[in-house]
């Protein structure tokens, strides 16, 4: 029988497959729950039993583009209604460019490789073909087909990050390379001493932005441990505003705080939230047209099980009792479609807004930092009225 025939085959690409994919899973992360035991209705065959839990898709057709046989993770990939053997593979999955594919593999008789896009749910496949030669010099065609949805995002966000930090590199490095030559041109000494402290602001901007690559990357690889302690909110509060001041004054742009004392402790990283308030107030500062307010407020909020129904705060909030910070600005405010956005690494509104550069990873920082407390931070915002940035800290 066919499938006899076939059973070595499956096999061998079945454990060739198996070993380089857990060789390049190493140390393994599970990301879903383990799957169930199999419960087989008979004694299985090593090969069969292999061939129904691996979770690649093994689908064998012949030169007609027929379906010989597929396994549940090839239905479950390629989104098959129904049993597909016996079938052809166009009707299975009515995607012309893949049954081409697959008929050019048999006639030419070479492996090959394609991606295959699906829709419902939305996700990348990788296809790898191989012939098969049978005795009567038939031609079979087996497709190995592999969820690459997350491994493509990866990539995606990985290309776009090399492009965004070469771009940020470049503006300041160029400036550099201007202002040295400049100077090294024997320029007036007023002009000289005018270049001297732009490449000095332009180092500190460089500096800063490695060192925001720096922490962003360390969070997101779990680097970071928070040193969770009893918090004072009104310390933190008064000493952000402290650090904030000269700037604020430059703009003639009053900071104020209306914290009431009696809050509860939180249970915070005193430095990490520091770092998500500072980065809030230079935020509010620099979209805050000169002698505009900002306000700092806190509040206790207790959160049920059930606090969807409260307005404002995110759905996915977890429950319980949190400290909720507001750093208000009566500033130009953030247009609604870019609010779901802003938290996103590189992502800026509108340079143009701005009186002061920016990289776009602050409030991606801030973000991160404020999720490792198990709290939650999002934004409100009315173009020139201003914005409120809202986060949640746990109490001690
Ligand atoms: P960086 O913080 O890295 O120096 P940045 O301030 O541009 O650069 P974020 O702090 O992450 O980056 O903010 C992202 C974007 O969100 C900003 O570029 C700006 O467009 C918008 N934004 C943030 N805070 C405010 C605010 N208070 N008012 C108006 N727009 C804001
Ligand atoms: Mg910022």
């Amino acid at each position: 029988m066919l499938f006899d025939l076939l059973i070595p085959w499956v096999i061998a690409a079945a454990a060739i497959t198996w070993l380089v994919i857990m060789w390049q899973n190493r140390p393994p992360e599970p990301q879903s729950p383990p799957p169930p035991p199999v419960v087989v209705d008979r004694p299985y065959a090593p090969a069969e039993i292999i061939v129904s839990v691996i979770d690649i898709g093994i689908l064998f057709v012949n030169g007609d583009g027929i379906v010989l046989m597929h396994n549940p993770a090839a239905s479950e990939l390629l989104n098959l209604q129904r049993d597909g053997v016996g079938r052809t593979l166009i009707s299975l999955i009515r995607d012309h460019q893949f049954d081409e594919f697959v008929r050019d593999v048999a006639v030419r008789c070479e492996s090959d490789e394609m991606l295959l896009p699906m829709r419902n749910p939305a996700r990348t496949l990788r296809v790898s073909a191989r012939p098969i030669i049978q005795p009567d010099d038939d031609v079979i065609v087996i497709l190995l087909i592999r969820d690459i949805t997350q491994l493509s995002q990866l990539e995606r966000s990985r290309r776009d990050m090399i492009a965004s930090v070469s771009h940020e590199l470049r503006t300041p490095l160029a400036a550099l390379k201007l202002l040295s030559e400049t100077i090294a041109s024997n320029p007036p000494p007023e002009i000289a001493q005018r270049m001297a402290r732009r490449i000095s602001d332009e180092v500190d901007a460089l500096t800063r932005l490695v060192n925001d690559l720096h922490d962003l990357s360390q969070i997101e690889a779990g680097r970071i441990a928070l040193q969770m302690s009893p918090t004072d909110v009104i310390q933190i509060v008064e000493r952000a505003i402290e650090r904030i001041q000269p700037q604020a004054d430059s703009h003639h742009i009053e900071v104020n705080h209306t914290v009431l004392s009696g809050l509860p402790m939180m249970l915070a990283d005193a430095g990490r939230i520091d770092q998500v308030l500072l980065n809030l107030l230079h935020n509010a500062v620099k979209f805050t047209p000169d002698g505009g307010y900002i306000t700092i407020g806190a509040q206790l909020i207790n959160l049920p099980h059930d606090h969807d129904v409260l307005p404002g705060i995110p759905i996915d909030h977890n429950a319980g009792e949190w400290v909720a910070i507001t750093v208000t600005d009566t500033g130009v405010g953030i247009p609604s479609e870019h609010l779901p956005r802003v938290f996103e690494r590189f992502y800026k509104v509108d340079q143009a807004r701005t009186r002061g550069s920016g990289t776009g990873l602050g409030l991606a920082i801030a973000r991160h930092l404020v999720e490792g407390h198990s709290g939650k931070i999002w934004v409100v915002s009315t173009v020139g009225v201003g914005t409120t940035f809202i986060c949640t800290l746990p109490t001690a």
